[in-house]
């Protein structure tokens, strides 16, 4: 009887075997190719998979199929590695980082410091915006060490020979808040370059030549993102 059991769960699982073989020998999933079915282990049938870089690995059918095994090894590395490019360049050095921060704050909409250097008019002089070598020149020759962060003298200004500095966080934070004190006493309006920029919830709106058509375009602009919300 119990022989009997056994023999009955042996052809149900050469049947599953055989339909798998003649299913999915072939198949692709992502990458991988399924050469060959090689037989079963403890997590179930293994594979034999070709990855589009021509490697050769062994896994098991079931994490092909659910998609958690989507190359070799490799080519998973590298595309892990291509990913995190996109958002963070890997940096070699500190300083290199620092002037691949100030690129993406400027020039990457998609940056979420943008709303605050890019989109206020901030920009980065053309010495440095196409040479990291000429960034890392100027750098070195004034001062630059792995303590200190990039400042703008004029915190509206441009990053540029002129308007840059290396300092200590203090000194940073102080000149930061001479940027909060100069406030226009109206909500969303802060003063830039003797004009009136205007920013809702973190938005930014443009700048305006007089606080009246800053405020003119603030309340107009409010009032229909409030008829919106409503
Ligand atoms: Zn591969």
């Amino acid at each position: 009887m119990a022989r009997d059991l056994l023999q009955h769960n042996i052809d149900i699982a050469k049947k599953r075997f055989d339909f798998l073989v003649k299913n999915y020998t072939g198949a692709r999933f992502n990458n991988l190719e399924i050469v060959e079915f090689l037989g079963s282990s403890k997590e179930g049938f293994i594979v034999k998979l070709l990855c589009d870089c021509g490697a050769m690995i062994d896994r098991p059918f079931t994490r092909i199929k659910n998609n958690r095994i989507k190359s070799c090894p490799s080519c998973g590395r590298k595309r892990r590695a291509e990913l995190l490019k996109v958002d963070m360049p890997v940096c070699k050095e500190r300083l290199h980082s620092i002037w691949c921060n100030m690129k993406t704050r400027c020039t990457n909409k998609n940056s979420p410091s943008f709303n605050n250097y890019g989109a206020r008019g901030i920009e980065i002089c053309d010495l440095w915006l196409n040479s990291y070598e000429e960034f890392k020149l100027w750098s070195l020759n004034n001062g630059y060490d792995d303590s200190l962060s990039l400042d703008r003298v004029d915190n509206d200004g441009n990053y540029e020979p002129s308007n840059c500095r290396w300092t200590n966080q203090r000194e940073q934070t102080l000149n930061s808040r001479v940027r909060s004190d100069n406030s226009t006493g109206e909500r969303c309006i802060s003063k830039l370059r003797g004009k009136y920029q205007l920013t809702i919830d973190g938005k930014y709106y443009g700048v305006y030549e007089s606080i009246e058509l800053a405020i003119f375009n603030r309340d107009s602009l409010l009032g229909y993102l409030d008829k919106r919300i409503v």
